[in-house]
């Protein structure tokens, strides 16, 4: 049995409380079985925590590959915390985009520093290895994984994941090209407007006819307006995609710590109208802590 499961879905910070307590709080963590015991682990989020647990009761040794997103906090900051992670024996693989002058395992080392964590990640006693990963066709335990660079501060992958016969695209933070409709009236700017759509119908192509699409949808259109290049989507852009790229089930991701429960449900609700108006019957759902997704 293959399956996607949640253990984290909030971005930015964790939001604990009862008002986000049916989507849940912890940011980005998502685990990607992929038959037997095996699984992928997708962002290290505070959600891994709670896998980590998980991973402690059935007591086995463990062997992932981890695929960061991208290095901001609420996709790393779980891992001083994943217990599995201290345990000798186990062994994990951090697959992630790396900046131009720190390595991958830099970054993740540094969030640990002494100054702001007592335990450096060298001293944790499984076995670390960290493989930069690029735009491109990877294999990893015989999975066919492709990654492309999103449209978010700094170095960010989305990753597209071949299980048996099914398709999974993780992007987790990723924001709409722009598309500067008067630079089509002015030839000078004709260039850069072909390039912008491009950009869009790229992210179409990378997700055409996939079985679960896991996409940040983190604002509503009206919030999108005042926080342009902050690296999110408003949720109608998210299901154009999906609808563009003939997508089979939907899942929105990354929300925002200002968004309870109720308002959570009203971007689903809302989502679901664009995509059934448009004659579509894609199903989408909200990202929610401990959903399970069959693949098989
Ligand atoms: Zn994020
Ligand atoms: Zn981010």
């Amino acid at each position: 049995m293959a399956y996607v499961k949640f253990w984290g879905v909030r971005g930015s910070i964790p939001t604990p409380g009862p008002s986000t307590s049916r989507y849940g709080g912890n940011t980005p963590c998502v685990e990607l079985n992929y038959g037997g015991d095996n699984f992928f682990i997708l962002d290290a989020g505070s959600g891994i925590r709670e896998l980590g647990q998980h991973l402690m009761k059935l007591g086995k040794p463990v062997k992932s590959h981890i695929f960061i997103s991208h290095m901001h906090w609420d996709h790393i900051q779980g891992i001083p915390f994943f217990v599995p992670a201290y345990i000798p024996g186990n062994q994990f693989i951090f697959h992630g985009a790396q900046e131009a002058d720190l390595s991958l395992e830099d970054i993740l080392a540094d969030q640990m520093n002494p100054v702001n964590f007592p335990v450096q990640i060298t001293e944790m006693s499984s076995k670390f290895e960290f493989e930069p990963m690029y735009e491109g066709e990877y294999k990893f335990e015989g999975i066919k994984v492709e990654a492309m660079y999103l449209n978010h501060p700094g170095y960010a992958l989305g990753y597209k994941f071949y299980i048996k016969d099914k398709k999974v695209v993780y992007i987790s933070d990723n924001e709409p090209y722009p598309v500067h409709p008067e630079a089509t009236q002015d030839s000078d700017n004709l260039e850069q407007t072909v390039f912008v759509e491009d950009s869009n119908q790229r992210l179409i192509n990378f997700t055409k006819d996939v079985d679960v699409l896991i996409h940040d949808a983190q604002y509503t259109p009206d919030e999108y307006k005042t926080k342009i290049q902050w690296g999110h989507s408003p949720y109608d852009y998210t299901v154009k995609v999906a609808l563009g790229a003939k997508v089979k089930t939907l899942i929105l991701f990354h929300h925002d710590p200002l968004h309870d429960d109720e308002f959570v449900d009203s971007i689903v609700e809302a989502a679901k109208k664009i995509s059934w108006q448009a004659g579509s019957n894609m199903r989408i759902m909200g990202a929610e802590e401990g959903m399970e997704i069959p693949l098989d």
